[in-house]
């Protein structure tokens, strides 16, 4: 929809958690997490307000939580970056992504993506007048990979911008290093700058590891990377995010912030900076949860007559409703609020070009289990 003065169509999760309000239905939709973050970090916010934190922070953000975006790229990635000019505090990786595209792209540029994709992608790249241009992931049997020759197929003189996404929304697909290595190579020969989006870099449940693509040979240099603490530690309401790269992207995306938000939530930014330092208890907590909560949402889904495809990482798994009769999921998620009091997202309104799978449909994990049972509970009885 979207309003006929705006080009920019409502959100697919605004418009679904509404549907999700008025119906009473699960809310397996939207990326949002049901469970709270590390308590630890919850009373750092809370001493902070108190203590006084509440005016502006430098722009570039907190220099504490700079210092622990450095010192936690250093520690898993072997990444060295400057706190001071190489990482930027953001509100969100929504608007680390949006002011990097304002910041490298603008009319008659191309940025190439990944299709499926995040919604932000498509609307990024219109903000500041550039073309989207896609490169579907490839099917195989029930997950996604990336295909490098479709990759190579879809750049072309105009391509300013390659915005990746590993772990991937809306799949849950993790790019291996093969994977990467081709679209590092395809990235150098065609001397490609990179917007990254590893939101998910610590939600990842099986064998394949998150590999930051600023590791691989020649990136740093052409790569800004972008994450979030929302996902992270499980607070997306508190909207703060970073992205870090060489100093003189970082320095472009930074001249655009200033006029976004100018700098983003003081007393958030000193509790994170602790909680940051001490990331890998708390994640591997969050992701024993989440590894749980995929295996009960999709063991529900295959009770309730539907067949989940793998998901790696992330918040989703996506399930074939053909069983159930549907080869549309726009209409499968349109209609199951009223058959089965439950709301999930079309895979397709990921889908910027044809889409060889209309019948897939997102499911959420993010919740609480008993969200997830109660979901199942439903769908059983509506099959
Ligand atoms: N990128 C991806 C792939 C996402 O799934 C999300 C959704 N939460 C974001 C970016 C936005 O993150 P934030 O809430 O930090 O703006
Ligand atoms: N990232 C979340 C998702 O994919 C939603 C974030 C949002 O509502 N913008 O569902």
């Amino acid at each position: 929809p979207g309003s006929e003065s705006s080009p920019i169509p409502t959100s697919i999760f605004t418009e679904m958690t509404e549907l999700a309000r008025r119906t009473g239905a699960v809310n397996l939709g939207q990326g949002v997490p049901e469970l709270d973050g590390p308590e630890q970090l919850l009373r750092d916010v809370a001493d902070a307000v108190l203590a006084g934190h509440n005016q502006y922070p430098p722009a570039y953000g907190l220099p504490e939580l700079r210092q622990a975006v450095a010192a936690h790229q250093r520690r898993r990635y072997g990444l060295a970056l400057d706190p001071d000019g190489e990482v930027l505090v953001t509100t969100g990786a929504t608007e680390a992504l949006a002011a990097a595209l304002l910041a490298l792209t603008g009319p008659g540029d191309e940025v190439l993506t990944l299709d499926p994709c995040y919604d932000a992608y498509p609307a990024g790249a219109r903000l500041s007048g550039a073309t989207l241009t896609t490169a579907p992931l490839a099917m195989d049997g029930d997950s996604f990979s990336l295909d490098p020759d479709a990759l190579r197929a879809a750049v072309t003189p105009r391509t300013r911008v390659l915005l990746l996404n590993t772990p991937h929304n809306p799949t849950g697909a993790v790019f291996t290093l093969a994977e990467l290595t081709a679209v590092a190579e395809l990235c150098v020969e065609r001397d490609l700058t990179v917007i990254t989006d590893e939101v998910y870099e610590h939600l990842v449940y099986d064998d394949t590891p998150h590999i930051p693509l600023a590791t691989l040979p020649g990136m740093r240099e052409r790569t800004l990377t972008v994450s979030s603490a929302g996902k992270t530690f499980n607070v997306t309401g508190w909207k703060v995010g970073w992205i870090s790269g060489p100093a003189h992207l970082v320095a472009a995306v930074t001249s655009v912030k200033q006029f976004l938000t100018y700098a983003s939530g003081t007393p958030y930014q000193a509790a994170l900076a602790r909680a940051l330092d001490g990331v890998e208890d708390w994640a591997a907590g969050l992701r024993a949860t989440l590894r749980g909560n995929r295996e009960l949402l999709s063991t529900g889904l295959t009770t309730a007559g539907l067949r989940p495809w793998r998901a790696e990482a992330g918040y989703f798994l996506q399930a074939d409703v053909r069983p159930w009769g549907f080869d549309d999921g726009h209409r499968f998620c349109r209609e199951l609020p009223g058959i089965a009091g439950v709301v999930a997202i079309p895979t397709s309104a990921f889908r910027q070009g044809p889409d060889p799978a209309p019948w897939l449909v997102r499911f959420s994990f993010c919740r609480r289990p008993e969200s997830l049972s109660r979901a199942a509970d439903r769908l059983t009885a509506a099959a």
